[in-house]
């Protein structure tokens, strides 16, 4: 056997699970909204070219529109003004879009408050049990705020003073961009950001280091509460838009099970 033809034999009989960890694609799937001045993404939309009526008797099929940043997306690291002229999306090395995950569980402590920040010490003490962070491989930061995609109010959880959603602290940003051998950083809210992150220093700090470092950023994710802490490979396919800052991405996770 081969290496390849023993990873299709494992798929096929269930020993290797294939998981989808990516938000379907509809009119409601949530996006960012930033205040004025700020221009805004596009939702998702689909447009009916033809179904197998007068406009084409025998196919269907749709136009679509939506943001580079809509529904699970991958942030280039071009997308932030600190990695201008490093790598657009569809110049990441294909290599690079397969890689080991190490999955983070902070369900309860964003459960408990909304704003709820990784720290460095948080990744110390995952590392201190499971091993170090993969190299060229993903954090992923599970908060259990994909229970909430369905609903853009609830995602965004914004009040008078903005939204509020776990994310990632400065110097943790700062540390996992410089110092932690990770490609990318993977989450389940809307961006990579923590929603109150407008107000840090720097403001958005994970897109502001990670990107401007060369790494990656990954929205939008789901069923991260099914992936063991350590040995899942993901997957990430975003599309080759030249001169993209990101791209919806189909992300799929292989497990052994
Ligand atoms: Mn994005």
């Amino acid at each position: 056997m081969t290496l390849l033809g023993d990873l299709v034999t494992a798929v096929r009989s269930g020993r290797i699970e294939v998981l989808d960890l990516t938000a379907p694609l509809v009119d409601s799937t949530p996006i960012l909204l930033l205040p004025e001045p700020f221009g805004n993404t596009r939702p998702f939309r689909l447009e009916e070219i033809s179904r197998y009526d007068d406009r084409g008797p025998a196919w269907y099929w749709n136009n679509i529109s939506t943001g580079e940043h809509t529904g699970t997306h991958l942030d280039a690291p071009v997308h932030w003004v600190t990695g201008q002229g490093l790598a657009d999306v569809s110049q990441i090395p294909a290599r690079e879009l397969v890689g080991a995950a190490a999955v983070l569980d902070f369900t309860a402590e964003s459960a408990a408050d909304p704003d709820f920040l990784l720290e460095v010490e948080h990744v110390k003490a995952w590392e201190a049990e499971h091993g170090q962070l993969p190299e060229q491989g993903w954090l992923l930061y599970r908060t259990g705020w994909d229970a909430r995609s369905h609903d853009q109010e609830a995602f965004l959880n914004a009040d008078e003073a903005g939204p509020h959603t776990p994310g990632i602290s400065v110097e943790c940003a700062r540390w996992l961009a410089e110092e932690a051998p990770i490609l990318g950083v993977g989450v389940e809210t809307v961006g990579t950001d923590a929603g109150a992150a407008a107000g840090f220093d720097p403001p958005f700090p994970c897109h502001s280091f990670l990107l401007g470092a060369g790494k990656y950023g990954l929205t939008q994710l789901q069923n991260l509460a099914l992936l063991p802490p350590t040995g899942a490979v993901l997957v990430t396919a975003p599309l080759p838009i030249v001169g993209g800052s990101g791209s919806p991405a189909r992300v799929l996770a292989l497990l052994e099970r």
